[in-house]
């Protein structure tokens, strides 16, 4: 049965091509009732961290993922952070030099920049060239007793490599482009060129579905694989599934380090985890070819490896922030009253918390659904109604107040008096009929009103807004405005 795997270095931020490479890996293991597999590569000391290893974790249960085997939850290939599995690395390595599939390889660093240099020059090819590939006794008797330390290296067939990729398809590669490489530094740690094939070997993946930044060490690892399964430790080579690049702005690859990519900014934001999955599901992926909207139950129930497309995905922000809107507005109002909580208090919120009104914020949630992209945007547009004077954006009162706009906030004011406040209809009456004694449609009619009593040009449908608000307060802004 099928096993996959996610297994990231927790290095930095979570990013969205991590949580893309983690939700097709997990779809399709769900789809295929197979095992998702999450496992911690982090034997690169210097660049891991405790603090993103726990990110790690909180992000993918934020996203709403589970996993079968991995930190936390165990499973029978335990452990499942590579940091705690040395002594099976180095176990692996010793057979691998005995087995002579890997060789100790004495060239220093400026020895191979100089060959490198040279063959290039030369128009050759530049990878490794095999130096220490057949050393005698004596060569490697004279290497040491220059105090040099060997890294492991693993020694490549002479012969092509031919795969067919779950996504690309066939793909080979020449000897030439695939040179003997690197397994153990001379300091004895294990590199991720033999960590990562030898966990998905004792972990029996059967599906290596990741980022097509790594097809180049894909036909390595198939080798190795075959070193591995002769000595007994792997039993059958994965399939390989690459999926592809996400390009950013300027079509340029969507990098780590661009702000665009941080998971957190997305959750900060008021992402609903299920918007962000349906947009990235897109990002090499689809449900059919009119469903832009669709939830991850229907992404599970579709998904198969063999439909995602080769060519690169563009990273659309606004298009992500449209399909969440629509996950917004599919919400259970009392499921999205309670969500909008992170951005109703500190420090997102401006006004002081004893201030806050459950039963303004009841009233209004139900009208702020609708408007929406992601939650964060609630906050500007409910604090007029709790706040104690309304922000004041000094673009929406030029915009907004212009001649004229006493008087008919004048006219406004006596009508709203006398309107029915438990209608917003007859709110809405009172102002139209303002703006027809002044000569003004309704949206022209409106807009002093809003920005007096919100401070702002945009915000939720405003009628609605004033009903909340109150007939005491709203009447009080008006006059504010006025003097
Ligand atoms: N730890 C590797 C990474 O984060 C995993 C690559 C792979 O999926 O093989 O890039």
């Amino acid at each position: 049965s099928v096993r996959v795997r996610f297994c990231p270095s927790p290095t930095g931020n979570p990013h969205v091509g991590l949580v893309r490479t983690a939700l097709f890996n997990w779809a399709f293991a769900r789809h295929t009732g197979g095992t998702f597999v999450f496992r911690i590569e982090d034997t690169d000391a210097a660049r891991d961290s405790e603090e993103s290893y726990v990110q790690l974790l909180d992000s993918l249960r934020w996203l709403g993922f589970d996993w079968d085997e991995g930190p936390e939850v165990g499973g029978p290939h335990a452990p499942y952070r590579q940091s705690q599995r040395m002594d099976l690395y180095k176990d692996v390595a010793k057979k691998l030099l005995d087995g002579r599939y890997a060789y100790h390889c004495y060239c220093t660093t400026e020895e191979l920049d100089a060959r490198r240099d040279a063959a290039r020059a030369a128009g050759k090819p530049s990878g490794y060239d095999g130096h220490c590939r057949e050393l005698t006794a004596e060569q490697v008797a004279a290497y040491e007793a220059e105090g040099r330390t060997p890294i492991v290296r693993f020694r490549m067939p002479d012969e092509p490599i031919t795969f067919t990729d779950l996504v690309r398809g066939e793909l080979t590669f020449t000897p030439e482009n695939v040179p003997d490489y690197g397994i153990v530094r001379a300091n004895g740690a294990p590199l991720y060129t033999l960590v990562n094939p030898v966990d998905d070997a004792l972990m029996e993946i059967t599906h290596v579905l990741r980022g097509e930044d790594l097809l180049s060490s894909t036909p390595r690892q198939i080798a190795l694989y075959k070193a591995l399964i002769e000595l007994g430790i792997a039993k059958a080579v994965p399939e390989f599934g690459h999926l592809p690049y996400v390009m950013g702005e300027g079509n340029k690859k969507l990098s780590k380090r661009d702000p665009q990519s941080s998971l957190n900014l997305y959750r900060e934001q008021g992402f609903l985890p299920e918007g962000l999955l349906n947009y990235l599901s897109l990002l090499g992926w689809s449900l059919a070819p009119d469903r832009d909207i669709f939830s991850v139950e229907e992404m599970v129930a579709a998904f198969d490896i063999a439909d995602v497309n080769p060519n690169p995905a563009r990273f659309d922000l606004k298009k992500a922030e449209a399909i969440n809107a629509d996950h917004i507005r599919l919400l259970d109002v009392k499921d999205f009253t309670e969500r909008c909580r992170t951005w109703l208090k500190a420090p997102f919120a401006p006004w002081a918390p004893e201030d806050f009104d459950e039963a303004k914020w009841q009233a209004i949630a139900p009208h702020a659904q609708t408007r929406v992209k992601v939650l964060s945007e609630i906050t500007d547009n409910v604090d007029f109604l709790f706040l104690p004077e309304p922000a004041f954006d000094e673009a929406s009162w030029t915009k907004a107040m212009k001649e004229g706009s006493d008087a008919l906030l004048t006219t406004a004011r006596a009508k709203l008096l006398q309107a029915d406040w438990s209608s917003p209809e007859s709110l809405k009456d009172a102002v139209l009929a303002a703006g027809e004694e002044h000569g003004l449609k309704l949206g022209k009619a409106q807009a002093p009103v809003r920005v007096a009593v919100t401070g702002r040009t945009v915000g939720l449908p405003l009628f609605e807004s004033l009903q909340v608000l109150g007939k005491e307060k709203t009447i009080a802004r008006i006059d504010a405005a006025l003097v």
